[in-house]
């Protein structure tokens, strides 16, 4: 398995498991079996609400000795709603004491929007905070906390654009090693992957196989299906694999990481096994005509009339 490296030593498997909508007793299932067949990297984030699900999938697989910890790369994700620098470190503590673990391999900011105290997703624009009273720069010092405290070996954050990213640099004591956002070959984002690799950042794709459980308020009814593209189906066929290994290995041609969520036995099985399919420059040359700056995770839930982010062209810098 192809591995993104660390300055500090540290390597990141290429193919990890997304954990966004994996039921509460089905993720169990899920992640003990992912971790049986060889992932050995996981994607969680507290707003997903099955943290402890996977804790106990974590714990039981360390005690019976199918996996160490030291080899599993675990990313989780800092809510909206902790964006005060001294709500962080308290935030991660809940998240390890979830995960059974205590320090996480990487963590990262999940948006750059703020969310006042024990709101989850808001109701109204009351529920919201200004990023000029909570600075992404403020939440970013409470990020080098969890670093400082042996808690996270790697901070980063997600759903960032350029512009932010170059703000947060002007400040950061410790430097961000990752940016998560949505990537795939209807959002292939060359100029911010470019960018990210010229600054020392590493790109994990999220929704790369187009998010087809994504919730009902995210699906419009004329929205491309990405695992039904003729493209990716005709390369997929010359290759004798599946769509979704030919988004997959897309991915990691193009040094990213990439999470595809699954809770099925057989689908886990054939997008790790993605590792294995070698797309072509054709393919690739193919792959790359398909960009339609097409977003499956739209970030409207964060725009709203007097919020901060009054459109989505702000919250994406676009
Ligand atoms: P994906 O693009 O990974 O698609 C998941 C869907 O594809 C599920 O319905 C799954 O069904 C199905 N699927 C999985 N494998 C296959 C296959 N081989 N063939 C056909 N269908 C398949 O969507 P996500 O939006 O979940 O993104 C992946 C992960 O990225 C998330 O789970 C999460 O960890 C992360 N993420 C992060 C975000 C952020 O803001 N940082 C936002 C969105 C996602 P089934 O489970 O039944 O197999």
């Amino acid at each position: 398995m192809k591995t993104l490296p660390f300055k500090n030593g540290d390597t990141m498997p290429a193919i990890g498991l997304g954990t966004w909508k994996s039921k509460e007793g089905e993720v169990y299932k899920a992640v003990m079996e992912a971790i049986r067949i060889g992932y050995r990297h996981i994607d969680c984030a507290a707003i997903y609400g099955n943290e402890a699900e996977i804790g106990q999938a974590f714990k039981d697989a360390i005690e019976s000795g199918l996996v160490k910890r030291e080899d599993l790369w675990v990313t989780s994700k800092l809510w909206n709603n902790s964006h005060r620098k001294d709500q962080v470190v308290p935030a991660l503590q809940k998240t390890l004491k979830d995960l059974n673990l205590d320090y996480l391999d990487l963590y990262i900011i999940h948006w750059p929007v703020a969310l006042k105290e024990g709101v989850g997703f808001p109701g109204s624009v009351e529920d919201f905070l200004s990023l000029d009273e909570v600075s992404l720069a403020e939440t970013w010092e409470g990020m080098e906390q969890c670093v400082d405290q042996g808690l996270a070996r790697h901070i980063g954050v997600s759903n960032f654009s350029m512009e932010k990213i170059k703000n947060l640099l002007t400040t950061a004591r410790i430097h961000p090693e990752m940016n998560q956002v949505e990537m795939h070959p209807y959002l292939q984002q060359n100029v911010l992957l470019n960018y990210c690799k010229n600054v020392n950042i590493h790109i994990t794709a999220y929704s790369p196989l187009g998010s087809s459980d994504r919730p009902v308020h995210l699906v419009k009814a004329d929205d491309p299906v990405l695992l039904k593209d003729e493209t990716v189906a005709s390369i997929a066929e010359k290759h004798g694999c599946s769509p979704a290994q030919v988004l997959i290995s897309w991915a990691v041609i193009r040094g990213t990481s990439v999470i595809p969520k699954s809770v099925s036995p057989e689908r886990l099985h054939q997008n790790l096994e993605a590792a294995s399919v070698e797309l072509d420059d054709d393919d690739m040359a193919q792959i790359s005509e398909l960009d339609r700056h097409f977003r499956y995770v739209n970030g409207s839930t964060w725009v709203r009339e007097g919020a901060y982010y009054t459109t989505t062209a702000e919250l994406w810098d676009e």
